[in-house]
């Protein structure tokens, strides 16, 4: 039975954001090779996909995966602390422990699961929260769910991060630097060097968010090993990007992955990721560490991109055209459908207001070819697009909320 008040609720929520252009609906998309979709009749090539290495159609996680339907069927059965906990996850962590190079790893459903569970495992009321204003939406969930006192960096501004904790540090029990070690929706790197180093001087544990660094940056390895070298203690990411699947994680220390599988909520309350995952998963690991020059492929691509255009060098397979307001970005967006390429308007709240934009992700087996016709089709945009983004204090991406 309907209710009204509540209907009458919904209903205005949508008007309004209707009237901001900033309504979002889906629309029924076919991806049958991991490069070209369908969608509305028509056949796009997508630059919209994280499928950074097109692993998600790639014979041997399909028979990894099917192979692992047949022996243990489609559903994990519960939690991995009560009867989810397949073989198949072990070597799994091992896996990731050793290409990250850490001690341990362990499993989450989901990455969003993942940073909702690793961060209130960590951090409560006594504690402080350093986050990157441009961090990822679950990473804003993670914190907010832990309690712990917040402050929020410009982004990647390393003297503010080294004023913050000067500041406060004194005053907290544990503190904790979180950020994206690729920014998912601006495609530059945190400067983990400098971040790990002044998080060793004032005792902070530094976390990254690697789910668009594993697989396609550092040789494979992550944000972490790009330029050098970092020591990052908590490595976190995913495994429904360059991975192919879905799933998420953390790399740590034996004694820090140890209390997340005993502490993380969504970890002993949510159903373990089905074998068929996280057999995938391992698939795909055996081809990124025996196949460098794939990893290398996604980031050359973006290169071409940005070199075609005279833009500033892409630092990650992503490249974004900052546009304004939503309802151009949007009608920018459709052009270039127009014109055969799959190129998703990105809007607040998940980009701050001002910033809506066309975000390109770049793939292994995007033909030259085609980023050269893409690059045609976007030149005229760039003139109208904005040379630099300043991010001014109000608009930082905020914890979404209404
Ligand atoms: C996609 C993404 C996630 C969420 O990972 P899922 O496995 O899709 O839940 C987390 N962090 C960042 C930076 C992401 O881009």
């Amino acid at each position: 039975m309907p209710m009204r008040s509540l209907d009458d609720f919904a209903y205005s929520k949508l008007a309004e954001l209707e009237r901001a252009t900033l309504r979002r609906t889906l629309a029924e998309t076919l991806r049958e090779d991991g490069l070209w979709v369908k969608r509305d009749g028509r056949r796009l090539l997508s630059f919209s996909c994280n499928d950074y290495l097109n692993l998600s159609h790639h014979p041997a996680l399909k028979a990894a995966a099917t192979a692992a339907i047949a022996h243990y069927g489609v559903g994990a059965g519960a939690s991995r602390l009560v009867t989810g906990n397949n073989p198949l996850f072990r070597e799994l962590e091992e896996r990731l422990a050793r290409l990250k190079g850490t001690e341990a790893a362990c499993v989450f459903g989901s990455g969003y699961l993942a940073n909702a569970g690793i961060i209130p495992a960590l951090a409560g009321a006594s504690d402080l929260i350093l986050i990157d204003e441009l961090a990822h939406a679950c990473l804003w969930a993670g914190t907010n769910l832990s309690r712990a006192r917040t402050l929020v960096l410009r982004h990647n501004d390393v003297a503010h991060a080294k004023a913050l904790l000067s500041e406060n540090r004194a005053r907290a029990r544990n503190t904790l630097l979180v950020t994206d070690g690729v920014f998912s929706m601006d495609g530059d790197l945190a400067p983990l060097q400098e971040l790990a180093a002044l998080c060793a001087a004032f005792d902070t544990w530094l976390m990254t968010d690697d789910a668009h660094g594993l697989g396609v940056i550092g040789g494979g390895r992550g944000s972490a090993f790009a330029a050098g070298g970092a020591r990052v203690p908590l490595q976190m990411g995913t495994l429904s990007k360059a991975i192919g699947g879905y799933g998420g994680y953390l790399c740590a220390s034996r004694a820090v992955i140890d209390l997340m599988k005993t502490r993380a909520r969504t970890l002993i309350y949510s159903t373990a990721l089905p074998p068929a995952m996280v057999a995938a998963a391992i698939a795909a690991l055996t081809i990124i560490e025996s196949e460098p020059e794939l990893t290398a492929k996604p980031l050359a691509k973006a290169r071409a991109f940005t070199s075609h255009l005279g833009l500033a060098q892409a630092q990650s397979p992503i490249v974004p055209l900052i546009i304004g307001e939503p309802e151009a970005a949007l009608q920018l967006s459709n052009k270039l459908a127009d014109e055969g390429f799959l190129v998703t308007p990105i809007r607040p709240p998940t980009v701050p207001v001002g910033t809506a934009r066309l975000r390109f992700a770049f793939t292994a087996l995007h033909p030259d070819e085609e980023i050269a016709r893409l690059a045609e089709a976007v030149r005229p945009l760039v003139a109208l697009a904005p040379a630099r983004r300043e991010i001014p204090k109000e608009m930082a991406k905020c914890p979404p909320s209404s």
